[in-house]
């Protein structure tokens, strides 16, 4: 079993409260994490805070090299596409990814860290807005982009590498020093970045990783020595943190669940978007947050897309391209979701049914869904991809507008200006064209409505972690300005 320490000051913990947890893959016993106690959470936010200030005082450049640093290590671990690394077995085993998964996933963060890096410097730097020189002759402006201190970066499990590789950079890049809480169900996973940390010299206490379940979270959230929070997972854990945040007015990040659509228009060809629907709902078994959750077809091709679908599902190897659910609870929740769908009256015509081998797998589900079902209101995560049926696309880009989450979309046609017409009139943080769950570095990669505030990826994703400080200076110092005392 793989031993995981919380990582604090540079060094390893090892004192506590151990849990072991079996890999979604095998069944097997993976991991045995030793759970941050509230003094090692405290330990942690004081490391944090004490390293800040020199750190926030380095040149940029060097900060930028530190980054650096770490992209390194993970390129290291990367190896070449296909090749199973130790860091590619870690993933593949702690959350049940495939193999090719995990390598895009490594390959991906590696190189988003290194393109932070690259921008940080011109993002960052001080600006010198041009005033109305006839109302303020004698006056100049600087803007600087000031750390927020100390960030709180809590983590979901799915993308379990990625999603702290897109909050870490930035916010270390603009001087602040972290303290990471991974999911309780990748730690293994999670402290790669304490060990590429070390690798890359980073000074002690920049970067701290405190392990364990919901109760660290809150713990290190509502921490006084916190200064931002940095926060991607579920809708509901999110709704508490912005409770706990608000009273305070900590600023936070929240990037929460979803429930997109793919809308495929009447001139699409069936056999060829069908590949991308597949993908789209089965990727890490369903458990996307921007994962196809809702599709609608054109109801005159119902059959033809079932057909499609049908043919390529059955294509699919589980294990291979499909793997587990992460674990036995979020199995049974999508268990239950596929009964509540039956009584539903869905018409399931692929899979249902959990497998009867080692590890959390379950069919690849493909069910024909009415429009207002539950899976339309809710977010499942798990291996489902549901069919509904359109007259006209105004129908569903009402659909869109008037749900819960609104994280993202997908138009599949090979009119372009007309898929560009509908995603602008889609009320979503992000639409694709023709794909699918794309994540670009220079793109950000925002939410609306219920799916959450703030954003992860772009140059714009930087500044997110800093504070402006407008410095105001006047170089006439011969005689009083005509706006003060006394008045005429
Ligand atoms: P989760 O909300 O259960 O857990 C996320 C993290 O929060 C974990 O580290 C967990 O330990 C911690 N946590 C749990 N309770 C907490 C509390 N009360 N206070 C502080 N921290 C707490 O989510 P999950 O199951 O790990 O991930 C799946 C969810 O994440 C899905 O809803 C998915 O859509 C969402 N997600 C969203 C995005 C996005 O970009 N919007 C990306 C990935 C995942």
């Amino acid at each position: 079993m793989r031993q995981a320490l919380n990582y604090i000051d540079g060094k390893w913990c090892g004192e506590g409260t151990k849990k072991n947890r079996n890999s979604p893959l095998t069944g097997q016993p993976f991991s045995a994490a030793v759970y941050a106690s509230v003094a090692d959470v405290n330990l942690a936010v004081i490391a944090a805070r004490r390293a800040q200030a020199s750190w926030a005082a380095l040149p940029i450049g060097q900060r930028c090299e530190y980054v650096t640093g770490l992209a390194t290590a993970l390129r290291k671990r990367y190896g070449a596409a296909g090749e199973e690394t130790e860091l590619k077995r870690i993933i593949r085993e702690e959350v049940g990814k495939p193999l090719p998964e995990a390598d895009i996933e490594v390959l991906e963060t590696g190189d988003f860290i290194e393109y932070f890096a690259r921008i940080a410097p011109d993002v960052l730097s001080e600006e010198k807005p041009e005033l109305n020189r006839e109302l303020w002759p004698t006056k100049t402006s600087t803007i600087v982009h000031e750390p927020y201190g100390v960030v709180a970066i809590v983590k979901p499990w799915n993308y379990p590498l990625e999603m702290i590789g897109w909050a870490l950079p930035p916010a270390l890049l603009a001087g602040n020093t972290v303290v990471i809480k991974p999911s309780e169900k990748s730690p293994i996973t999670a402290l790669t970045y304490a060990e590429a940390a070390a690798e890359a010299g980073l000074p002690s206490g920049v970067l701290n990783i405190v392990l364990g379940d919901g109760s660290v979270g809150r713990e290190l959230i509502a921490h006084p020595g916190v200064d931002y929070v940095s926060f991607t997972g579920s809708r509901a854990v999110g709704k508490e943190i912005a409770q706990t945040c608000a009273p305070i007015f900590r600023p936070c990040s929240l990037e929460l669940s979803g429930n997109d659509v793919a809308l495929v228009l009447e001139d699409a060809d069936p056999s060829w978007v069908s590949h991308g629907l597949v993908w789209g709902a089965f990727c890490n078994a369903g458990q996307v947050c921007v994962g196809i959750k809702r599709v609608f077809v054109p109801a005159k091709y119902l059959e033809v897309y079932k057909t499609e679908i049908g043919k390529l599902v059955d294509g699919l190897v589980i294990g291979r391209d499909v793997g587990p659910i992460v674990d036995e609870s979020q199995l049974n929740t999508f268990m239950k979701t596929l009964q509540r769908l039956r009584s539903e009256g869905a018409e399931f015509f692929r899979g249902g049914n959990r497998l009867d081998r080692p590890g959390l797998f379950v069919e690849p589900t493909v069910a024909v869904v009415k429009r207002g079902s539950l899976v339309h209101q809710e977010e499942v995560f798990g291996p489902l991809l549901p069919i509904s049926t359109y007259e006209q696309v105004d129908e569903i880009i009402k659909d869109i507008a008037s749900a819960d989450y609104a994280l993202g979309a997908s138009v599949w046609t090979p009119n372009l200006d007309r898929g560009t017409e509908i995603a602008r009139k889609l009320d979503v943080g992000m639409v694709w064209i023709n794909d699918v769950n794309v994540a670009f570095a220079e793109a950000p990669w925002p939410a609306r409505r219920q799916s959450g505030m703030g954003f992860s990826l772009s140059k714009d994703s930087i500044r997110a972690y800093t504070r402006p400080k407008h410095i105001s200076v006047d170089t006439d110092i011969s005689k009083p300005r005509f706006w003060w005392y006394p008045y005429k």
